[in-house]
């Protein structure tokens, strides 16, 4: 087997005299990792590092810690040394002590997913000396307290072991405050820190047993291995299944040499992103504290300021607070550091430049030397998204495929989602102002723990702050709010990812997690009041707000046009009524792939009628009842095509077992017998007669026109009348194109097409004129993939019915899936819910055979999809790749399968 030593390396320096990694090599060196080293190739101060690779993180897995740290060990003693060179100091020397900070760096950003320890080398023996070296005793201590109290959270794993328990160490600092009377951490003196270093070791001893490491090298390699042992945590676990990332991958650790941003009012830290994630606006923005370290910023503990003037006096007036107040008190870095501002906005440039992308970059200043400590594509909305992608397309910083290759199509859904309607946010109280971190409306009940997101349907989740453990709930939620936090606390970060609205540093709140109570002045809420907040605002609402659909940008606009231009398939809707119809035209469907026959029958006045004929013992009585449903069939066709003006209308017969019509309670069985004039008994008996062991598999599909041929013979005359008379009255050419479902032999489809044509014929020759019509097949049934040739002799078009060619590939009914499907997932015997993703390799082989022997006898052949499938992107790509000429799916997936079908084609290298 080959080993680690055989490679080349275990360990990739950065920050040195030579770079040993670049941008390249996220694989092997996790995204932070690879980016430190890129930046310090193109010359971004970057504090010298190493970064041990993924490889050495599989390795760790398999054979555990003593292996691994004996094989890597010479390379980090001497990458170590290195940095002691250029940092000139030693690790574990007491006079003159290099710090380090231990990060964790996947492949993919994973906000919070990994921990980082900072200061890593301070020992009771360093500190003196480092106080002797810095001349900075508060530095000092507050570096050491704030080591141990990370040390032990990530690698000592002393959290809170109950969700109402406070961190201890926070809790030791808060009632050091209170004791004190002390407002703000900066507020520490010396002795207080000292204090809290001693409280600190007593909590570890306490809670470990142990007394806390004191052996830099010891410090080091438990670091190292927590790292590696952060990626089977739990919440690491969570969001690599909701992204759907392999266990595999592993992560990198990254190990650096520490700058300090707490030493004092000279040194500072921050977050910045070259534009704005929220908007996707082109205007350079961040946060950051005066002495201040790492997290401070995004952990919410102090109100961060902002970085550029612009940004501080935008945040100045949504936070209510004066001119006057904001340059004293809150002033930007621009203001006051206005060099290394300008510094910092020209590395932001550069670095913008280089990556082609939004960047979201980390920056330490030390006693007025600025530092840049990591960058990586930004995380954004689906707004930003789309505004970002068009205007990098149109500054020429990238071309017209990498804009489209930049849309995450799914993440279009939240462009589409509802928006407060303005008027009913005039006559909603705003209770509270915070920061509108994350855009959007919601509405909810407030829920005070992450863990009860699903205690009610529509939840909105109130906290303090967020951290990553409340990853899941803040996905289940609708919307988040939390009292401190700025635009980049983790909160407003990891909402803008998931697209979910958010308001933070909502400083008014008091939130009380013991009594389950909010208070915002003297209003009190508590669990299960409803809110609403509106995330692109920043305002919080007392009760419900009423929403509506949004308007499109101009940007989304030019998107859309440009998918067109590389897509190879058309994009249809599914629809069943003008409205859903006219939704998708105005997303850009070009015609019907589906329109469902069945669900129109199901309102009040036709129900009976359908029951009528369902229930009718003769031919006559069923052609009677069919008569009076004619009518209004039509006018639903009329509605239709008059909504897609002129493109192409697939309309399924129907479909459903007639059973789904018939009343199965006594009170409806009632009514019936009495409006029809027949006995309780004689339509108990029908019902019954109608029962189905398994009417998915039962009399349903053609095989319903097959054996009422006069269903059929209605529909098609109903269709054809339509088109008619939507040409004599508004001169729309309809063209419709009808689709017999469940097809299984051809004798089956011959059947139905004759009695179609015969239908059209007599309606032509009665009304003294015709319309064209295609008919065609729903593909859904396994044996007439191995027929397709067969069939594709007398079929107009194919349209490949993925819902029920699923259900009877795999054998799973979908409505009883539910009870195992989750199970299946979870436990990894399947990778996705095949009714959500097209299983390409099964069912999959299965429409390419269809495809494929269709065109065989008939090149023409025009052929879609019509399941859930045509909206889902994965699916959609195969779809193209196999050769598919549309997709049809629910209007609101129309922009999704546009931009996901230019993609397939672009990946297809057309
Ligand atoms: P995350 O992935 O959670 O952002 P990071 O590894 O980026 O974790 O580190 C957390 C914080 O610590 C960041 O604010 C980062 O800038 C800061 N940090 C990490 N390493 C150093 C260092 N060597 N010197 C100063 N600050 C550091
Ligand atoms: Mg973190
Ligand atoms: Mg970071």
């Amino acid at each position: 087997m080959e080993t680690l030593q055989d490679r080349a390396l275990s360990v990739y320096k950065f920050g040195h005299k030579q770079t040993d990694g670049s941008k390249e090599l996220k694989n092997l060196l996790g995204g932070k990792g690879a980016n430190l080293a890129e930046m310090s190739r193109i010359g971004i101060p970057v504090p010298p590092g190493f970064t041990i690779t993924t490889e050495v993180c599989t390795q760790y897995n398999e054979e555990g810690k003593e292996a691994t740290i004996g094989k890597i060990e010479p390379d980090v003693r001497k990458a170590i040394s290195e940095i002691e060179e250029m940092m000139d100091s030693v690790f574990g020397d007491p006079e003159n002590p290099l710090l380090i900070s231990v990060r964790s760096g996947a492949r993919v950003s994973m906000p919070g997913m990994m921990d980082t320890v900072l200061n890593l080398g301070l020992n009771d023996e360093s500190v003196p000396g480092l106080i002797a070296k810095t001349g900075n005793e508060r530095f000092v201590w507050d570096s050491y307290r704030r080591f141990i109290q990370m040390y032990s959270g990530v690698v000592l794993g002393l959290k809170p072991e109950n969700k109402d328990d406070l961190d201890p160490f926070e809790e030791a600092i808060d009632q050091l405050k209170e004791q004190r009377d002390i407002e703000l951490d900066t507020d520490f003196t010396v002795s207080h820190l000292k204090e809290l270093v001693g409280t600190f070791k007593e909590i570890v001893k306490n809670r470990s047993g142990q007394p806390f490491p004191k052996d830099p090298w010891d410090q080091l390699w438990g670091a190292i291995m927590a790292v590696f042992d952060s990626w089977n945590g739990a919440r690491a676990i969570y969001y690599r299944k909701m992204h759907g990332y392999p266990e595999d991958w592993g992560t990198a650790v990254n190990v650096q040499a520490m700058v300090f941003g707490n030493m004092g009012n000279e040194s500072a830290t921050g977050v910045c992103f070259t534009r704005d994630a929220g908007t996707g606006e082109n205007a350079f923005n961040g946060e950051y504290l005066l002495n201040a370290q790492g997290e401070d910023v995004v952990a919410g503990v102090r109100t961060p300021q902002q970085i550029t003037k612009l940004g501080s006096q935008r945040w100045a007036k949504l936070a209510q607070v004066g001119e006057e107040d904001r340059r004293e008190k809150f002033p930007s870095l621009e203001e006051v550091m206005p060099e290394l501002y300008h510094e910092l906005f020209d590395y932001q440039h550069k670095l913008e430049d280089h990556y082609r992308d939004m960047q979201d970059m980390e920056f330490t200043i030390q006693e007025g030397k600025l530092w840049i400590l990591q960058t990586r594509n930004g995380k954004r909305t689906g707004a930003a998204m789309v505004k970002i992608a068009m205007d990098l397309f149109e500054e020429g910083l990238i071309d017209e495929k990498t804009a489209l290759k930049r849309i995450d199509p799914l993440k279009l859904d939240e462009l589409l989602h509802p928006v407060f309607d303005p008027q009913a946010l005039k006559e909603g109280t705003i209770n509270h102002q915070g920061l509108p971190a994350s855009p959007g409306a919601a509405t909810g009940k407030i829920v005070f723990f992450a863990d009860e997101a699903d205690k009610f349907k529509s939840s909105i989740l109130v906290r303090t702050e967020t951290s990553p453990e409340d990853l899941e709930g803040m996905h289940i939620a609708k919307g988040i709010v939390t009292a401190r936090g700025g635009m980049t606390s983790h909160a407003a970060v990891v909402a803008r990812g998931m697209g979910k609205c958010c308001v933070s540093g909502a400083g008014a709140l008091k939130i009380d997690y013991k009594s389950r109570t909010l208070r915002v002045g003297d209003h009190e809420y508590h669990e299960g009041d409803w809110i609403s907040i509106n995330g692109t605002t920043g305002n919080i609402f007392e009760g419900k707000i009423r929403t509506k659909i949004p308007e499109l940008s101009g940007e989304f606009a030019k998107l859309m046009s440009l998918s067109d231009k590389f897509s190879g398939m058309e994009v249809r809707t599914n629809a069943d009524t003008p409205k859903d119809a006219q939704i998708a035209r105005n997303f850009g469907a070009v015609g019907i792939g589906l329109a469902r026959t069945e669900h129109m029958f199901f309102e009040v006045d036709r129900i009976k009628i359908m029951r009528e004929m369902i229930l009718a013992d003769t031919v006559k009585g069923r052609k009677q009842a069919l008569k009076e449903l004619l009518p209004m069939q039509r006018s639903d066709f009329e509605g239709i095509f008059e909504a897609m003006q002129g493109y192409p209308v697939t309309i399924r017969l129907l479909d459903p077992p007639l059973h789904e019509f018939v009343p199965h309670q006594l009170a409806t069985q009632k009514e019936l017998a009495e409006d029809l004039h027949i006995s309780l008994g004689t339509i108990k008996q029908k019902v019954a007669d109608l029962h189905e062991f398994n009417p998915m598999m039962g009399h349903r599909g053609c095989r319903l026109g097959n054996t009422y041929p006069e269903i059929t013979e209605m529909q098609t005359q109903a269709i054809l009348e339509a088109a008619l008379n939507l040409k004599k009255q508004k001169g729309i050419e309809s063209k419709p194109e009808i689709m017999i479902p469940l097809i299984g032999t051809v004798e089956e489809f011959l059947m139905q097409k004759q009695i179609i044509q015969k239908t059209a014929e007599a309606v032509f020759e009665k009304h003294g004129e015709k319309v064209s019509y295609k008919t065609g097949t729903m593909m859904e049934i396994p044996r007439a993939m191995l027929i397709a040739d067969q069939i594709a002799q007398h079929a107009d078009f194919f349209s490949f019915g993925t819902n029920d060619l699923t259900q009877m590939t795999f054998g799973y009914s979908r409505d009883d899936a539910g009870k195992f499907l989750p199970i299946y997932l979870e436990k990894g015997i399947l990778k996705h819910d095949p009714f959500e993703v097209l299983d390409q390799e099964g069912v999959g082989q299965l429409i390419q055979m269809g495809i494929e022997q269709g065109r065989k006898t008939f090149a023409e052949l025009k052929i879609g999809i019509c399941g859930e499938h045509g909206g889902e992107p994965t699916s959609i790509d195969f779809f193209h790749r196999s050769g598919m000429n549309y997709v049809s799916c629910s209007p609101y997936r129309v922009p999704i399968a546009r931009i996901a079908s230019a993609q397939a084609a672009i990946a297809a290298g057309e």
